[in-house]
């Protein structure tokens, strides 16, 4: 049947189709520990292309998945049936309109490239995940993606002005401020009535890619569009959008602050947020590269990144100030960079981030993921930092922390020794151990009514937890909204909506 299928589609298709094996082998795995291999891979060129797999998807029986770059941490865009890949063709810069300050892109554009054309312009999208250099704005919508500068500008929704979207059944939507097509419309009619009660029962966070964002679709206007955030392609694929930019900061300046610990960071955030900074990042000495180690003179304590954007060069003295007294009398300033190349140098350490990270992968021993990207309030950061370094010292475990501290969202992994295969009683152990932690992790995130995920997403690995975070009012809303776009269940099966 699947060569049938192969025919049928190569016949009409513009773009491209395989099921060779080397290209099945590397469509089955992304960055996460999941490897599922498709049955096609498509590259599709237009809409037409698009309509043309849901077609054949729906004809036999088989799911569709839509890729950017696979960057994506949790399983995402992993799927048995077909596979879309937008980075091909579908990559393009449609418009740039620098009076009403907005781009128009198709989904497969890396952030990398489009960054680089923007500057030219003195323009910027700030959500910028370290995997940048990789990751589609398909992609990171898809997971509502942030990074570092998430917290003085949001995470990637707050951008979107306009999606155009092919629905389940091949037919076209759209959605954008205040307006979108008549069949979305008809779904959300029974949100309407109901958002203020629905948003009161969200995560009390900055930003958050847990489950469908319904709390975002009314704040503080009809904003339809948003509900595309976080969906990770299980509601429709999404074929061009509109996003909104910003000029670039006419002054930067970046300072790295060393503390003796990461919990003595923690108990300085708030008065260092005080200070308005574009970005507060945290890197603990695990994770540190060699060019910054010798900077902190110190095999231990961590470091924070804090990112000031000014108009006027004056500011400099007294943002210097004000964040040396902040600081005062635990933190202090060891380095800092007020020109383009220096800033851009000393992030590359923090960017190198998770790549330190895998690095433990040693053997069987490996940073585990699940709870990596939890997120609290900052009135609950050094609680929660303090619960978590408890649980992993019950236990006896390394561990590696980072992550955007001034949005209270850390991305920690124990390091694990995985011992499949050899002893099924320490296999039983070690599951339940893991078992346990990630059950105590996730029942303080909610004590603080955080969430499980501020900007990774749920994926494979992460969605049988949501219920964590959301109560089944909201979670029968959830399964309402992906029933009505995706009757068949044919959109990325086993994300979001089990
Ligand atoms: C080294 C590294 C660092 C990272 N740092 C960060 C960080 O700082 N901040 C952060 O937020 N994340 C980070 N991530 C996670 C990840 O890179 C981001 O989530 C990224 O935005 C995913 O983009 P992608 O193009 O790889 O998407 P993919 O992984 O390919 O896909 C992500 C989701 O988007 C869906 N999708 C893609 N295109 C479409 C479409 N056209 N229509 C509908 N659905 C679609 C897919 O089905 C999938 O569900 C990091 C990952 C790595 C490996």
């Amino acid at each position: 049947m699947f060569v049938d299928l192969l025919d049928e589609l190569k016949f009409s298709f513009k773009g491209e189709v395989s099921n060779e094996s080397w290209i099945k082998d590397y469509y089955s795995v992304d960055s996460s520990n999941h490897r599922i291999l498709p049955e096609l891979v498509c590259f599709p060129k237009d809409e037409d292309d698009i309509k043309i797999s849901l077609d054949s998807a729906i004809k036999n029986g088989l799911s569709i998945s839509c890729r950017g770059a696979g960057t994506s941490l949790l399983g995402q865009s992993l799927s048995n049936g077909i596979v879309l890949d937008f980075t091909k063709y579908m990559n393009k810069i449609l418009d740039l309109d620098l009076q009403s300050n907005c781009v128009d892109v198709q989904p497969g554009i890396v952030k990398g490239l489009l960054d680089k054309e923007l500057r030219k312009h003195n323009k910027f999208l700030p959500p910028n995940p370290a995997s940048s250099n990789y990751c589609t704005i398909g992609g990171m919508v898809s997971n509502n993606s942030s990074g570092p500068y998430g917290l003085g500008y949001g995470s990637i929704l707050g951008y979107l002005q306009y999606i155009d979207f092919i629905y389940s059944d091949g037919k076209k939507g759209f959605a954008q401020n205040g307006l979108c097509d008549d069949r979305l419309n008809k779904f959300l009619q029974p949100l309407f009535s109901i958002h203020d009660e629905i948003s009161s029962m969200y995560p009390d966070v900055s930003k958050n890619s847990c489950g469908y964002r319904l709390d975002s679709i009314f704040t503080p206007t009809f904003n339809p569009q948003n509900l595309f955030a976080a969906s990770e392609g299980t509601l429709a694929i999404i074929t061009s959008l509109k996003l909104k930019i910003i000029d670039l900061p006419i002054f930067r300046s970046l300072y790295m602050v060393y503390f003796s610990s990461v919990q003595k960071a923690c108990m300085y955030t708030s008065k260092i947020l005080s200070t308005r900074p574009a970005a507060l990042e945290l890197l603990d000495s695990p994770v540190m590269d060699s060019s910054i180690k010798s900077i902190t003179a110190s095999n231990n304590g961590c470091l924070l990144f804090i990112e000031y954007f000014y108009q006027h060069q004056g500011e400099i003295n007294s943002i210097s100030k004000l964040l040396k007294s902040a600081v005062y009398s635990e933190g202090k300033v060891v380095e800092q960079a007020h020109d383009l190349d220096s800033i851009n140098n000393l992030w590359g350490s923090r960017r190198n981030a998770l790549n330190m990270a895998i690095k433990y992968t040693v053997g069987n021993r490996k940073p585990f993921t699940i709870f990596e990207d939890t997120a609290v309030s900052i009135d609950h950061i050094y609680e929660y930092v303090t619960d978590v370094l408890a649980l992993y010292n019950k236990y006896n475990l390394s561990y590696v922390i980072y992550g955007h501290l001034g949005n209270g969202n850390l991305h920690t992994r124990p390091l694990i020794t995985d011992s499949s295969s050899s002893d099924d009683l320490l296999n039983l152990t070690q599951t339940k151990m893991l078992h346990d932690i990630t059950n105590s992790i996730f029942k303080k995130v909610k004590e603080y009514r955080g969430t499980i995920t501020a900007e990774h997403g749920d994926g494979i690995s992460r969605t049988p937890y949501i219920k964590n975070v959301y109560n089944s009012f909201i979670l029968s809303y959830f399964k309402y909204i992906k029933k009505s776009f995706d009757p068949s269940n044919i959109l990325n099966p086993g994300k979001i909506v089990l």
